[in-house]
């Protein structure tokens, strides 16, 4: 079983032709999903750096520290740590609250927005070539179909194992080495490599949208997921087609597909 998850990543990365000696960036969160896509890139012979964004949640925040710190202690990694309290003035909880008082999106919305301006802004400056995320199968079928029932299917067209149409020096790519690794096989992975990790739910996870779309999902098999993804590259391949422009925000000056970034857009009141 973890002989097949190893040889899947291993394809996977050779279809993006990664090479060795780029630095890749890994986000790390404390979770499982990212442990086992730093474990196996290094195991795999990548250059790598890795960061964590410490989001300042409490103790949850500190058991996620305490993990990344003894993972990449372990694997001699250099760790970045982004201390948002310290570079935004703020916990993640308070940003969220003075966003959701102008305006009414999810926790994981904002936040997401949020971490990934920082990864892109950051990965610049650690001249990294690219960042990797633990995104899985079970993630990326869940987003597609997020999408499509909120009919926006255009929001696709970012998906895949590397992305891909926005070709712009100020944008570091994305890759998902285990996009095709269901989220259980990586659970067991790491279980028996014994990983530091935390098991626990991030306690801001409330998205009732996504929570009906994960029940949902559990009722699939893996081979539907696996045909949901592979229909949804062929889709994507027609979107792809024509690359968007890419601007640069008028207030923080990071890529954007309008003129002010969506980050910028939910902090200005
Ligand atoms: S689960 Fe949602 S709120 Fe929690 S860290 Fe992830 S994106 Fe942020
Ligand atoms: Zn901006």
């Amino acid at each position: 079983m973890n002989q097949k998850l190893e040889q899947k990543v291993k394809e996977t990365l050779s279809k993006i032709k990664l090479d060795k000696k780029s630095k890749i960036l890994v986000a790390l969160s404390g979770g499982k999903d990212s442990a086992v896509t730093v474990y196996l890139l290094h195991k795999f012979g990548y250059h790598l750096e890795a960061i964590h964004i410490d989001l300042k949640m409490g103790k949850y925040s500190k058991n996620c520290l305490d993990a990344v710190e003894k993972l990449c202690n372990n694997l001699g990694i250099k760790l970045n740590i982004y201390d948002i309290r310290k570079e935004m003035g703020n916990s993640m909880c308070n940003i969220r609250l003075s966003v959701q008082s102008e305006k009414s999106l999810k926790n994981c919305a904002i936040c997401g927005v949020i971490k990934k301006w920082i990864l892109n802004k950051e990965a610049r400056k650690l001249r990294a070539r690219y960042i990797a995320t633990g995104h899985h199968l079970d993630d990326e079928t869940q987003t597609f179909l997020l999408n499509i029932l909120k009919g926006s299917p255009e929001l696709n067209a970012n998906s895949g194992v590397i992305t891909k149409n926005i070709g712009d020096k100020k944008f570091i790519p994305r890759i998902k080495p285990l996009f095709y690794i269901p989220e259980s096989e990586i659970k067991k992975y790491a279980i028996t490599h014994k990983f530091p990790v935390i098991y626990e739910k991030c306690p801001c996870a409330i998205d009732s949208y996504r929570i009906q779309i994960r029940e949902f999902m559990k009722k699939l098999s893996r081979k539907q997921k696996e045909n949901l993804i592979k229909n949804s590259e062929k889709f994507l391949t027609k979107i792809k087609k024509e690359k968007k422009e890419i601007k640069y925000c008028e207030i923080c000056g990071e890529p954007a597909r309008n003129k002010v970034c969506k980050m910028c857009e939910l902090l200005r009141k």
